[in-house]
């Protein structure tokens, strides 16, 4: 039954939530109207026509395909002015010193890069160039090696399915397949354990399955942060009776208690939203999801009809899982049996589930194998290719999804095929060139390459290798190492003001509303939407990325110009509804709330798997990792008030700290330090160490959180997992009062 009011939900009867620790929605958008007030109708009709550049849940204008009402968040609000505001003085990069004390929020104030410019070695900064010679010049570095040196990376700001499609396209006609993008570094581990199981590399459902679900699993996931609207889904699931909890090495106060703003009765008065957090140690929830399913195979909770109808290897883990004790599992998750038996009888007794994960599975050594064992509990109850039921793997940035199955990825060719002899003879027929058989560089490898100097070309559109990636001053020194970097964005960031190994190139980008013809995005459900061109200012000096890499390639191979001869965004579509079948339909697509969900609501839907065999397959995952040794702590980092390395504010209003150096910790564990709340600390590993600030929260004893990128320093950079390469944001460190020197920063 439906409950229209929920009082057993609120988490306050103060209203509001005065005096609560939560996001003011409502100043964020008095925020956002003050920002925004020099362009105020085209702020207007970005939100309402655009197709958000935000995170990857999809929504067009102000509607999406799950609810009706308005969809609009803080996080869409806080970018807004990357789209509105006005061009840069150039002047300012003249010298590039009174800029580099500049945080990148800081950096992104001064406005929108007007105009090509170049810096060479010894130059204090950055002069003046026109496109053509801009062009001429880096067609010239890259002729002039082999492109086995060049390297090419993408991210996933609001870059559109065509961009990705052209840049890929067009890296590939240059000779290289050195080409990658930020999926790499959150969900590469799901796709690859996905498609290895279950023969899929996205998400098998639709948000609307949440609703009504009878459990919704999220492990390692904060989407009421990182995906603000999901709350209003979860609001919805919570009415139609959907029990939900959270696996996680936090209780995340967000996933606890929310004030959704476009629900007056959660506006006023807040609504918990899950129903219990299942707390295990940084690396330990394979364990402890492998705990689970040995409960329910004990407990005969599996659906063994469904089993040997759809799946193959369940007798074979069932085996393993036997074989391993409960005091293993303990020690490898770092929970008890009991909590492990509780999931175990949730999910046993669901009818339905729907499985949401993110960055906490993923951005980890094992991330592979904990998606496998993510999988093995859906196959254990037929939780896939159903109504209500499904893996969802979900996605943070808005180009994310598309970025993958547009081929921008050194792994794969367009429509996510690997990349083989067979696939590149195939591709190459189609394109009408020889495309490149051998994978290529991914993205943290690009950076060994350069610390290597096997680069001497590095294109780098949007990003910021300085603060994504692990250890940023040997990211620092592999930059300067690579002769000619070029940065394709829309505003200034850190890595722009590295030392140039020889020559640095800034080339000014349009954002996705100035593109003539309109483009496509695909959101974490599969959903390809059309965003229109919308009319407002323009900077005079940007162009459209695609049209840059176009023109590039053009210059590096005019004996395939031809090829890659595009005019329009239509005419991309166009031929990646013929390259990618799996994206017909983006060729109709024209105008705001046009879309289309490729593979429908469900992937394998009946059970019927897109593999040689038609059937999934479990895997045995061994997860008895070491417990944490004595004396040290296991780290992981967090977001806070962010988007990507995008830092907005140093106060979380979420979590209620303070400032980036927070280190969310146990009170236990304080204690046993003889430190309290607010106490400086020092966290020290062998990769570097940080001074930080005690912050009680209630997390798993015997494991810490410090805030993403800030925390890099403690990051292992060559820790990544084996298969995907995506780096492993966590570590063990040891921690310990400051000295004299340190108390006094
Ligand atoms: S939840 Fe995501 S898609 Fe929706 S408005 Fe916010 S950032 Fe945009």
């Amino acid at each position: 039954m439906v409950r229209l009011v929920n009082p057993s939900r609120w988490v306050s009867w103060k209203p509001f939530g005065i005096g609560e620790q939560h996001p003011n929605n409502f100043a964020e958008i008095t925020r956002a109207i003050r920002e925004n007030r020099d362009q105020a109708g085209y702020a207007w009709r970005i939100i309402s026509q655009g197709v958000c550049d935000g995170c990857a849940l999809g929504v067009a204008g102000l509607h999406d395909w799950t609810l009706s009402g308005p969809h609009l968040c803080n996080i869409r609000l806080r970018l807004l002015r990357l789209n509105t505001i006005g061009p840069l003085d150039g002047s300012i990069l003249a010298d590039v010193r009174t800029l580099q004390g500049q945080s990148s929020a800081q950096l992104r104030t001064h406005g929108r890069l007007p105009y090509p410019m170049v810096r060479q070695r010894g130059d204090r900064g950055f002069s003046r160039i026109d496109w053509d010679e801009a062009l001429d010049l880096i067609a010239g570095q890259i002729r002039a090696t082999t492109p086995d040196r060049t390297a090419w990376y993408l991210t996933s700001r609001g870059i559109p399915n065509e961009t990705y499609y052209v840049a890929q396209k067009a890296v590939r006609a240059m000779g290289t397949n050195n080409v990658d993008n930020a999926a790499r570094i959150c969900h590469s581990p799901s796709t690859v354990a996905l498609k290895a199981t279950i023969g899929i590399g996205a998400t098998s459902c639709s948000y609307s399955d949440w609703i009504g679900s009878d459990l919704i699993i999220f492990i390692g996931a904060n989407p009421a942060n990182n995906q603000p609207v999901t709350t209003k889904y979860m609001h919805h699931a919570l009415a139609e009776g959907t029990t939900m909890v959270a696996i996680n090495t936090m209780v995340e106060p967000a996933m606890e208690r929310y004030w959704i703003p476009s629900i007056p009765e959660s506006a006023l008065f807040g609504t918990r939203l899950v129903d219990e957090t299942y707390l295990v140690q940084t690396g330990g929830d394979a364990a402890f999801l492998n705990g689970v399913l040995k409960h329910m195979i004990e407990r005969h909770l599996v659906d063994q009809a469904w089993i040997e109808a759809h799946t193959t290897g369940f007798a074979e883990l069932a085996d393993h899982l036997r074989a391993t004790s409960w005091d293993d599992l303990e020690a490898a998750s770092g929970s008890a049996t009991d909590r492990m038996r509780s999931l175990g009888e949730r999910i046993g007794n669901a009818r339905t589930a729907v499985f949401v994960w993110s960055m906490g599975v993923t951005q980890h050594r094992a991330g592979e194998e904990t998606v496998r064992t993510i999988v093995n509990l859906a196959l254990g109850r037929g939780f896939i290719g159903r109504d209500k039921c499904g893996l969802m793997p979900i996605r943070g940035h808005s180009g994310v999804q598309g970025g993958a199955e547009m081929g921008a990825y050194a792994t794969v060719f367009p429509g996510s095929a690997p990349i083989n002899a067979e696939t590149a003879a195939a591709l190459g027929k189609q394109w009408g060139f020889d495309v490149p058989d051998k994978p290529g560089l991914t993205a943290p490898e690009m950076i060994d390459a350069a610390s290597r100097g096997d680069a001497d070309v590095l294109v780098a559109m949007g990003g910021n290798f300085l603060e994504a990636m692990p250890d940023p001053l040997q990211v620092e020194a592999a930059l300067a190492n690579v002769p000619l970097r070029v940065h394709i964005d829309i505003v200034l960031s850190s890595q722009m003001l590295s030392e140039p190994g020889d020559t640095v190139v800034l080339l000014p980008a349009t954002t996705r509303y100035e593109i003539a013809g309109g483009v496509t995005q695909t959101s974490t459900e599969r959903r390809i939407m059309f965003s229109p061109e919308i009319r407002g200012p323009r900077i005079a000096g940007a162009r459209s990325e695609w049209k840059i890499f176009r023109d590039l390639a053009a210059r590096v191979r005019p004996d395939r110009k031809e090829r890659l001869a595009w005019t329009s965004t239509q005419q991309i579509r166009d031929e990646i509804a013929a390259i990618v079948p799996a994206y017909d339909g983006i060729q109709h697509l024209r105008k705001t709330g046009d879309q289309v969900q490729y593979g429908g609501p469900h992937l394998a839907p009946g059970g019927h798997f897109p593999t040689a065999s038609g059937r999934g397959s479990f895997s045995v995952v061994d997860a008895r990792s070491a417990a944490i040794p004595a004396g040290k702590f296991a780290l992981s980092t967090r977001r806070g008030k962010q988007f990507n390395t995008m830092v907005y504010e140093t106060h979380d209003s979420i979590t209620g700290t303070q400032s980036r150096d927070a280190v969310f910790m146990h009170r236990k564990d304080a204690a046993a330090l003889g430190l309290r709340d607010g106490d400086r600390i020092v966290l020290s590993n062998e990769f570097g160490s940080m001074t930080g600030r005690i912050f009680l929260a209630w997390m798993q004893p015997r494991t810490v959180q410090v805030y993403w990128p800030e925390g890099n320093v403690l990051i292992d950079p060559a820790g990544r997992s084996p298969l995907s390469h995506v780096p492993d944001y966590n570590a063990l460190v040891t921690i310990q009062r400051p000295n004299e020197s340190q108390a006094a920063d």
